[in-house]
């Protein structure tokens, strides 16, 4: 879940949290072979909260309903079979009882929890999630990892009535183009750009970055061969001011989405708390990825899994592969493969216990990942000297990852996810998975 950018020497997260107020075990989800016409309409149905407390607790407080557009997912993928993420949720059709839909993610209030501030002070953020709109009543339910055990708990549930006339409409203000259309929206990832900071004389300007952010993508691996079933639209969106707010330089600018440097004190941790607006502004497009590209030059971004990822829209040095090393993170929520240097201990990654990122392992529970990939005469841990040739390389248990030089393992010397190189065979393994689930 903390998705930032590598190399950076960013404060180290040592907060230890754990979750309360839980109200019940989780169910197990039986297997019903949900139809999607059966429980669901064409169209979008959109739940915001406000996600608050402070590094020991968690609350959900009902916000809103919104009836969306047309549904971007897939109508046969509908129970999210990874257990990724830090945060699911589940549509429980009321009168049968069954899970019809479920959904996991991460948030930017989990990754505040960990911060000094939340040990001092409660918070509330608002959060918004999305799933195809229930033909009748239903419930939906909440539920967050603990965060030592990271066993799931049961947060927050409500019954809903589909007739309630309180339920919004939506309204999609702005006007959305294509970049790149892969292939139909059902059996495709449908990802939505966004801009901040682009003023009303700016359009070509963001109009330039998209297709820049788009041919980024299409350069690496498998997001190359996955082209035919990606599709890339982006909504037109301008600010009041030019520019991102840069607060720690005593730098604001009236911008729509909010986006700034900065967060959680950390200078190049680019990111926007106003996760509502961002959702009323990717509406305007059919959407299951959000992706936000910022005016500025400034070297920054980040990216958390099913929220949003961002990334500076300027061409300095490695613009490109931050945005796809953000992207890595915001898809499938894979795992930072870098070294914080003399970081020992992590409450993100505590010992005894399998991190749930496809691309990392403490060996607890590797089995599920990519151990059977690794040939029977390379040692685990596996280790390799300096200067051998990339031909040579070969799948192992590389020591250090998850921003720990000790404990963590990852499957390849070198990645995206580590050091803006290509993506790892781990990695694109993983995605390649993971886009197969989407596109279904
Ligand atoms: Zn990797």
């Amino acid at each position: 879940m903390k998705k930032r950018l590598p190399v950076l020497a960013l404060a180290a997260l040592l907060a230890a949290c754990s979750t309360t107020n839980k109200l019940e075990g989780v169910p197990a989800i039986a297997d019903h072979n949900v139809k999607y016409d059966n429980y669901f309409t064409a169209n979008t149905m959109r739940y915001d909260f406000h996600h608050a407390g402070d590094s020991n607790n968690e609350y959900y407080y009902f916000d809103k309903l919104i009836r969306e557009g047309e549904w971007a997912g897939s109508r046969t993928s509908l129970i999210n079979p990874f257990d990724y993420g830090e945060q699911h949720f589940r549509i429980i059709d009321a009168a049968s009882g069954n899970v019809i839909y479920k959904n996991n993610y991460c948030t930017l209030f989990n990754e505040w929890q960990t911060t000094p501030e939340a040990e001092a002070t409660s918070r509330s953020f608002p959060e918004g999630v999305i799933f195809p709109e229930p033909k009748n009543d239903f419930i939906i339910e909440f539920y967050a990892r603990n965060k030592k055990s990271k066993k799931w708990e049961k947060k927050f549930t409500q019954d809903i009535k589909v007739n309630d006339f309180n339920i919004y409409p939506s309204h999609t203000p702005y006007e959305s183009f294509d970049i790149h259309i892969g292939g139909d929206i059902a059996h495709s990832l449908d990802l939505v750009l966004l801009p901040d900071g682009f003023t009303v004389a700016e359009k070509e300007r963001f109009i330039e970055a998209c297709r820049m952010w788009t041919d980024a993508l299409f350069s690496y691996a498998p997001f190359t061969q996955n082209k035919h079933r990606i599709n890339i639209r982006a909504v037109w969106a301008p600010s009041m001011e030019s520019g991102i707010s840069v607060p720690g330089k005593g730098e604001w600018k009236n911008t729509l989405l909010e986006c700034r440097f900065f967060t959680f004190n950390s200078d190049r941790y680019q990111m926007t708390e106003e996760f509502q607006k961002v959702r009323d502004v990717a509406a305007c497009a059919p959407y299951e990825s959000i992706f936000i590209l910022t005016h500025t030059d400034k070297y920054g971004g980040g990216g958390i899994y099913n929220f949003y990822g961002l990334g500076s829209a300027g061409k300095t040095g490695k613009t490109g592969e931050v945005y796809i090393h953000e992207f890595g993170h915001s898809l499938m929520g894979l795992g930072d493969e870098y070294i914080e240097k003399g970081n020992t201990v992590s409450a993100l990654y505590p010992e005894g216990v399998e991190p749930w990122e496809a691309n990392l392992t403490r060996l607890v529970d590797f089995n599920g990942k990519w151990e059977k990939k690794i040939a029977a005469d390379t040692p685990v841990p596996t280790t390799i000297s300096e200067g051998t040739d990339k031909a040579d390389w070969k799948i192992g248990a590389y020591e250090g990852g998850g921003y720990l030089e000790k404990g963590v393992y990852r499957g390849w010397p070198e990645c995206m996810m580590k050091a803006l190189t290509d993506f790892c065979p781990v990695c694109q393994e993983a995605i390649s998975r993971y886009l197969d689930y989407i596109c279904k």
